[in-house]
């Protein structure tokens, strides 16, 4: 049977007697102030690691006369195949970022309603770009006008663009082709494009393109700057130009140059 020794004696076995002398003890808590001044500063060069690496954009988000607005997804309310919702690459960085952040919603699309292709969701978006290029050739102004020719307008519904016969004709806005026909009557091969800018719809449409020349079908999304065709003369029209009509969800035409004056960026 093994008595095992009082803590006591013990220690006062297996420790000898004091061998450093006290002035030495005293150095130690001078080495732990050392030690945890090191450990401050090593945190301290961390925290800079890390503030140099936050984007610029989460260091706005501090500023809260400035905040960093992020549009995250949003749910569709229409099921439109295929559907897919613009979100900048900042979106990214909103799953990083703190509570300092506004994490906004992207605004929902308006849903219009088009008796041809049904509802219609249409993204908000403010990139606008000229239909075509060397848009201040023009012939014919929004407007009051003698008609050019028997069947032709007295009072132009859109502006007449000149950029010479067979030019591409690209959509002016983000949106969704809501007519597409080569049967336009006095439009000719026509094409109406809806488009959600800044909250409002607003409605392009494109005349007198080349027969055979529609690159878009209807009920199909298409990209500021996409393609729709060619500038032609199909329908009532005296010459090679694109008339451009553009209207907003109450069916009245209105100045689409001074608008895409306004709106081009
Ligand atoms: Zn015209």
């Amino acid at each position: 049977m093994t008595s095992f020794p009082q803590r006591g004696r013990r220690a006062a076995i297996s420790t000898p007697a004091p061998a450093t002398p006290p002035r030495r003890r005293r150095i130690l808590p001078r080495f732990d102030a050392r030690q945890t001044f090191s450990v401050i500063a090593m945190a301290f060069t961390g925290g800079m690691i890390v503030a140099t690496s936050v984007p610029a954009l989460a260091v706005t988000a501090t500023d809260v006369e400035q905040r960093a607005s992020v549009y995250a997804p949003v749910e569709d309310t229409v099921s439109f195949t295929p559907q897919t919702v613009e979100v900048g690459s900042e979106a990214v960085e909103s799953t990083l970022a703190s509570e300092a952040y506004d994490v906004h919603e992207a605004p929902p699309p308006i849903v219009s309603q088009v008796a041809s292709v049904g509802a219609v969701s249409l993204v908000e978006t403010g990139a606008v770009v000229w239909p075509v290029q060397n848009p201040d050739r023009r012939s014919s102004g929004f407007g009051p006008r003698d008609a050019p020719c028997a069947g032709c307008s007295t009072n132009h519904d859109g502006v007449d663009f000149n950029p010479g016969d067979g030019t591409p004709v690209v959509s002016i806005a983000d949106g969704v082709v809501v007519l597409a026909t080569e049967n336009g009557g006095g439009l000719g091969v026509n094409v109406e494009v809806q488009h959600n800018i800044g909250g409002q719809v607003v409605t392009s449409s494109y005349a007198h393109m080349q027969f055979g020349s529609l690159q878009v079908s209807e009920g199909q999304r298409i990209s500021a700057g996409q393609q729709i065709g060619l500038v032609g003369t199909t329908g009532q029209s005296t010459g090679p130009h694109l008339h451009l009509e553009m209207f907003g969800s109450d069916g009245v035409r209105f100045d689409g140059f001074a608008w895409l004056a306004a709106h081009v960026g």
